[in-house]
């Protein structure tokens, strides 16, 4: 059978090549209602803050919960991956950077939580906008708990995580049934911030087939070196995703035994995420970005079941 037909269907269902990343919006600020219907949505109240992920990138991503939050709060207080197109639709608040990159003077951590609590002890409307979901590597935790303990009542809203959602924009499924019935997700820092020596790679190689790694470009040497020595395998599929579902997304496909030195030589800069296993290979039919840019599916089968999509393998 031929799967061809399929790939038709894909490029009808995406016929515009040329709005990638863009989910639709234009280039001017975008108009939304100025509330949501038809849903009894909360009410962002005075003295609270909202703790609440901004998704990978693409504004397209964000919840409804983040949007009905941006269209209350009288104060955003965001992180350096956040995209400066989402806080446009909270033109009512003040905005307030305290990311930790970009350029910018750093914000300390602990500076950032007790901001929070004096902000929403003022009595403002607080949203705390932070990258991809609040509680994946990003210290939602210890701001919630901070904003807790300091008697500040939280609302947790979850985002779409850089290492599932902006692997799904580069046609990479975190899971599939072919490949893993699990996935780890790991950061390439350790507890310091600094180095990843104390994590367990010995242990993280064989916890699961797919790793999906934050944080992971500035040691990507040392990381790949200690997989290899824990067994995983020099050819092992490798991707790396920077800037994933941003105009300025860029995919690096590579084996693990190459994957620092083709990053060096790709120039590629963080944020990125690193993804090691055969999902990988998934990309070579599911790169829906550069279908709709008008290229052809690599390789319809690439695990090279010869099945239909759905069919169980044989045992
Ligand atoms: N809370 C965030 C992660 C914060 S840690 C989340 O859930 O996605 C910051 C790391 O996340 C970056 O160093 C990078 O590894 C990853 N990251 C965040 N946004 C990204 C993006 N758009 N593209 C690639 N990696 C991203």
């Amino acid at each position: 059978m031929s799967l061809f037909p399929l790939f038709r269907v894909a490029c009808h269902l995406f016929p515009q090549a040329n709005s990638r990343h863009t989910g639709g919006m234009t280039d001017s600020t975008p108009s939304l209602p100025t509330r949501l219907a038809g849903h009894d949505w909360p009410e962002l109240k005075s003295g609270w803050v909202w703790l609440c992920g901004a998704g990978p990138g693409d504004p397209g991503l964000l919840t409804l919960h983040a949007l009905n939050a941006l269209q209350q709060a009288d104060v955003v207080i965001y992180d350096a991956l956040v995209q400066q197109d989402i806080l446009a639709w909270a033109p009512q608040a003040r905005h307030i950077y305290a990311g930790k990159r970009g350029g910018k003077p750093s914000a300390k951590q602990r500076d950032i939580s007790l901001q929070l609590v004096d902000l929403a002890r003022a009595g403002h409307r607080v949203l705390r906008l932070k990258g991809g979901d609040p509680f994946v590597f990003g210290r939602g935790g210890e701001e919630a708990q901070t904003l807790v303990q300091h008697g500040v009542p939280v609302r947790i809203i979850p985002g779409i995580s850089a290492g599932i959602g902006g692997l799904a924009y580069a046609g990479i499924p975190v899971t599939h049934r072919d490949v893993n019935q699990s996935v780890t997700f790991v950061t390439g820092h350790d507890q310091s911030g600094e180095t990843p020596c104390s994590l367990d790679w010995a242990s993280i190689a064989k916890g699961s087939q797919v790793l999906v790694i934050y944080m992971g470009m500035k040691h990507a040497a040392q990381i790949a070196s200690s997989l290899l020595a824990a067994g995983r395998p020099t050819d092992e599929p490798c991707a790396v995703v920077s800037s994933a579902t941003t105009p300025d997304q860029k995919v690096l496909e590579t084996t693990l035994g190459r994957m620092a030195a083709d990053i060096e030589a790709s120039g590629m800069q963080p944020p990125a995420i690193l993804c090691i296993g055969r999902s990988v290979l998934m990309r070579q039919v599911l790169d829906w970005q550069g279908m709709m840019a008008g290229a052809a599916p690599r390789d319809l089968d690439p695990l090279g079941r010869g099945l239909p999509a759905e069919v169980s393998c044989p045992e």
